[in-house]
């Protein structure tokens, strides 16, 4: 058994082994988010580039929490057409599409419907107006607060790609953050930064206010990790 197994592997190509391996960590992403509740069970979406040609993303109309390897979508990266007509990517996945045709060194996208990163735009408070360090260090440039657009239309990409070149995070407003990264690993990080930095700023104007970094402080810190400094990093796993 143990020799039919490795036999197996021996014949396996490295391409086939970095499909399996990306495949199983987008649901290991959707899983976390799903865990730490940054959705409800339809909500979210992930997409990493496979290769220059295609893409994997996660599919339409399941439950995110529970997706398995076989259902992550490939498809073309230029048009967004799945290789299996038998499956749907994300009713999202233009966004993502944009996203990588814009900032060809991005080779990830995690896209959730986080509750207080959506409850600050659903107030009309922008996360561009940093108040801790930690968040300026992670998106590199500022993290816009795009105006809203029906899920799903062209109208998402369209506003999101007005800052696309400048910063690595943007939050949809009434609808949620979008994080971009090096690769999996460093966008859903990214993500959580959005999220925590929500968390925080929700908490501050439930006692009082939000105070934002001095100005100066944000160029000192922004000086510190440019957009393309930050996708050359490779996270620590
Ligand atoms: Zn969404």
């Amino acid at each position: 058994m143990a020799k039919a197994a490795s036999t197996r592997t021996a014949r396996t190509s490295p391409a086939t082994r970095r499909e399996a391996a990306l495949r199983r960590e987008v649901c290991e992403v959707m899983r976390h988010l799903y865990d730490r509740g940054h959705g409800a069970p339809g909500d979210g979406n992930v997409s990493v580039r496979l290769s220059p040609t295609h893409l994997l993303c996660t599919p339409t109309m399941v439950h995110k929490g529970r997706l398995v390897p076989s259902q992550i979508v490939k498809l073309r990266a230029s048009d967004g057409v799945p290789v299996s007509a038998k499956q749907h990517a994300s009713s999202e996945v233009r966004l993502h599409l944009a996203l990588y045709a814009a900032h060809p060194a991005v080779g990830a996208v995690v896209h959730a419907h986080s509750p207080y990163t959506v409850a600050l735009s659903v107030a009309g408070i922008s996360l561009d107006q940093p108040v801790v360090p930690e968040a300026v260090l992670a998106f590199g440039g500022g993290c816009p607060l795009v105006p809203y657009a029906m899920p799903t239309t062209v109208d998402v990409p369209a506003g999101v790609l007005e800052h696309a070149k400048d910063s690595l995070a943007f939050v949809l407003e009434r609808h949620g953050p979008v994080a971009l990264g090096s690769d999996l690993a460093d966008a859903l990080a990214r993500l959580e930064v959005i999220e925590h930095t929500s968390k925080i700023t929700l908490l501050a104007l439930s006692v009082g206010t939000a105070r934002a970094l001095p100005a100066g402080e944000v160029i000192r810190l922004r000086a510190l990790l440019t957009v393309p400094e930050l996708l050359a990093q490779r996270p620590t796993r």
